[in-house]
């Protein structure tokens, strides 16, 4: 295997503890405890496991963790309600409604709901907007834990070919903001793109956001790119029965070719959360007019 392995567990790991240590000086200096308020709707189980974490996660640092679990028939009006209440209470610095949200509901309405500046996912249109114009805004936690592994690995991004294979709003297009921010030359691919394996052999950077369990095969990737793998797929092991996890790269053939990559599970997974408990403190200290905290995302 020629590839380095971008280890995000302990690089998350590293996150918290720098997030326990901003947090401890909060309550120490100023008496003030960041809160994280997390809604989830529904009963998605895969949502179930992931607001688990970011509660146990939330609560290791150090922080206040809000949980609000509703019942999958909650009309829209009482999770508006609920986004109100949250968007009010000074104790609550972040506010996260995890998605998906059931058919019946607007997410687009729920989200831009949410007071900006406890938008710690970053997905309100004004944050969005700001990221867009290359403003202070709260940057979306996947692609910003993403851009951290890749500063880490290659230090200045400057001038560099990058793919983006998906163009979601909460990965893929905010994920090309952050390098074009970089003044990386950015290329986002999608389901239409033409000749894909083509675009990628370009890239000194991959990241692939697409959901399609190992659809990049190490023969499209340039011999030593490095390779940031976001995708989350479940599947079946029939000689085990069971089931496991696996990303949008082919990690075997990719990691005989690039020169770096993240595994899956074990890469973006933990440095996400990570930046999600990293955005909470970035709120708290900018709602209670402190110095942003230095060195927490780098
Ligand atoms: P979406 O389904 O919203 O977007 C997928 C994107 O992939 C779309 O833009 C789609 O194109 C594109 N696509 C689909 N098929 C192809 C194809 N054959 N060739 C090229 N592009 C294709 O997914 P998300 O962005 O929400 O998530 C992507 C993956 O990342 C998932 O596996 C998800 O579980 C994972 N994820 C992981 C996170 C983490 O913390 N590690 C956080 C968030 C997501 P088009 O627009 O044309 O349809």
């Amino acid at each position: 295997m020629a590839a380095d392995i971008i280890d995000g567990k302990a690089f998350a790991a590293t996150m918290r503890e720098k997030v326990a240590d901003h947090v401890s000086r909060l309550k120490a200096d100023h008496g003030i405890t960041p809160g994280l308020a997390v809604v989830l709707v529904g009963e998605d189980p895969a949502s179930q496991v992931y607001v688990r974490n970011k509660r146990k996660q939330t609560v290791e640092c150090g922080m206040q963790s809000f949980e609000h679990r509703l019942s999958p028939e909650t009309p829209e009006a009482d999770l508006l309600a609920l986004v109100k209440r949250l968007n009010a209470d000074p104790a609550v610095h972040g506010i996260l409604v995890q998605l998906p949200l059931p058919p019946h509901m607007n997410a687009d309405a729920v989200i831009n709901a949410i007071d900006p500046a406890k938008d710690v996912d970053g997905f309100h249109i004004s944050n969005v907007g700001l990221l867009g114009t290359g403003q202070k805004s709260m940057v979306p936690c996947t692609p910003l834990g993403c851009l951290m592994m890749l500063r880490d690995r290659l230090g200045s991004l400057s001038g560099l070919d990058a793919v983006v294979i998906g163009r979601s709003n909460i990965v893929g297009k905010p994920m090309a903001q952050l390098l074009l921010g970089e003044s990386c030359t950015v290329t986002i691919a999608h389901s239409r793109t033409r000749d894909l394996a083509e675009v990628v052999r370009r890239a000194d950077i991959v990241v692939a956001a697409v959901g399609r369990p190992r659809m990049v095969p190490g023969s499209w990737i340039k011999p030593g790119a490095t390779v940031i793998d976001v995708g989350i797929n479940r599947i079946a092991v029939p000689e085990t029965g069971k089931t496991r996890l696996v990303g949008d790269v082919d990690f075997d053939s990719c990691a005989q070719v690039a020169g770096a990559i993240t595994p899956v599970p074990g890469g973006v997974g933990p440095m996400t959360i990570a930046c999600l408990l990293a955005n909470t403190v970035t709120a708290c200290c900018r709602a209670n007019g402190l110095p942003e905290p230095d060195g927490l995302i780098v």
